[in-house]
C-alpha cells in the first residue's frame, strides 16, 4: 500500500489507545506557552532549542527532560487543556477510546493538588465523548523508582476524590524505571487496590527481564501488561499469555527512541502477534517519540511488512483489551 493509502486505512480502524502517558503528551509550544502564563523558568531559550534536546542519548536525558516539562503544570487550566489537545489528536488518528495514565507523584511531589491534577484531565476526558467521540478512563499510576510507602500515601490522598471520580478513575498503573524496581516491591498496595475494586495494569519486560512479567501477573494481579516485549525470553510465558490472551500494549517508537530495538525492522511485534498474542499498538509518550498513535501503526507496518488483516486484528486486540 501506499503511504496515504495505509495511513487512511489505519486511521479508518476503530481504535483504543491502552498505554499514553497524559505527561507524556507536553508538546514543545505546549511547555513555552504554559511555562510563559505560569511563569515558570526553562532552561531552554525558544521552542527550537528545546525541540533540539529531543535528540536522547540514555534514559537519563529524556527523565531530565520530562521533569522539566512537567514542571510547567501548575493550574487545573493547564492539566485540561493538555488532555484536550491528546484527545483531539487522538480522534484525528481514529481513536475511539483511551484509557489515560497520569503520574500524580510527578505534580503532589512540586506542591499541586491532587484535586488539581484530577479535575483538569478528567474535566477534558468528560467532554471528549459528546465533543470528539472518544470515550475513556483514567489509570492513576504509581513511580516505580519512588517507595511503596509514597505509593500507599498517593493512594490515600487520591482516595478521599474517588466517589466524585467514579465515572472515569477505574484503574491503577506501575511506571517509570523498571531496572532495579522489580513488581515485588509493590506487591501491598497493588493487593490494596484489587481490594478496593480497581483494575490492575503494570509495566513489565521492557527494559526489565521476563520474569517480571510473571511476577507482574501473579504478585501484583495485573490484568494487562504495559509493553511486554522481552515475554518472547520466555517459552512458557509465551504460551500463558497467549492461553489466557493477556494483552500487551505495545509501543514501537517508544522502544526504539529508548534504544529496547536497534531498528524497527528487529521489532518482535509481529512474532508475538503470529504466535496468537493479544498485542496492541500504544504511543507511551507521543510528544518525546516522535509520534501519536497513527504514527506508531503506520511507521511498524511499514517496517514489519503488516498485512491489511494483521492491522485490522491489532485494533480489534485494542478494542477487545479495553476496560
Ligand atoms: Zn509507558
Amino acid at each position: 500500500m501506499e503511504l496515504q493509502e495505509l495511513r487512511s486505512f489505519i486511521r479508518g480502524l476503530p481504535k483504543a489507545e491502552l498505554h499514553l502517558h497524559i505527561e507524556g503528551t507536553l508538546e514543545a509550544d505546549m511547555i513555552f506557552a504554559f511555562a510563559q502564563r505560569n511563569q515558570v523558568p526553562l532552561p531552554y531559550a525558544s521552542i527550537e532549542d528545546l525541540k533540539n534536546a529531543y535528540q536522547f542519548t540514555d534514559l537519563q536525558s529524556f527523565l531530565d527532560l520530562y521533569y522539566a516539562g512537567a514542571a510547567v503544570l501548575q493550574t487545573e487550566q493547564d492539566f485540561y487543556e493538555m488532555t484536550w489537545a491528546y484527545l483531539e489528536k487522538a480522534a484525528a488518528d481514529g481513536v475511539v477510546h483511551a484509557e489515560i495514565m497520569f503520574d500524580p507523584q510527578t505534580h503532589t511531589g512540586r506542591g499541586i493538588p491532587m484535586e488539581t491534577v484530577f479535575a483538569g484531565i478528567a474535566g477534558a476526558l468528560r467532554q471528549a465523548k459528546p465533543g470528539l467521540g472518544i470515550s475513556g478512563s483514567l489509570i492513576l499510576s504509581f513511580l516505580r523508582h519512588l517507595s511503596e510507602e509514597n505509593a500507599f500515601a498517593t493512594l490515600e490522598q487520591a482516595l478521599p476524590l474517588r466517589e466524585a471520580y467514579r465515572d472515569v478513575w477505574l484503574s491503577i498503573g506501575l511506571d517509570s524505571s523498571e531496572k532495579g524496581n522489580p513488581p515485588e516491591k509493590f506487591e501491598r498496595v497493588f493487593r490494596r487496590c484489587k481490594e478496593l475494586g480497581f483494575r490492575l495494569v503494570a509495566h513489565a519486560g521492557e527494559e526489565g527481564p521476563a520474569s517480571y512479567v510473571r511476577d507482574a501477573l501473579d504478585l501484583l494481579g495485573a490484568e494487562r501488561i504495559d509493553h511486554g516485549v522481552r515475554s518472547e525470553e520466555d517459552p512458557a510465558l509465551m504460551q500463558r499469555l497467549q492461553q489466557e490472551q493477556v494483552p500487551l500494549t505495545v509501543c514501537p517508537l517508544s522502544n526504539l527512541k529508548l534504544c529496547v530495538v536497534g531498528d524497527l525492522k528487529e521489532h518482535n511485534l509481529k512474532r508475538l502477534l503470529e504466535q496468537g498474542i493479544c498485542v496492541t499498538i500504544n504511543s507511551d509518550e507521543p510528544a518525546y517519540f516522535g509520534g501519536y498513535i497513527l504514527d506508531n501503526y503506520v511507521a511498524t507496518a511499514q517496517a514489519l511488512g503488516l498485512s491489511k488483516e494483521q492491522l485490522v486484528q491489532l485494533a480489534a486486540n485494542s478494542m477487545a483489551a479495553r476496560f
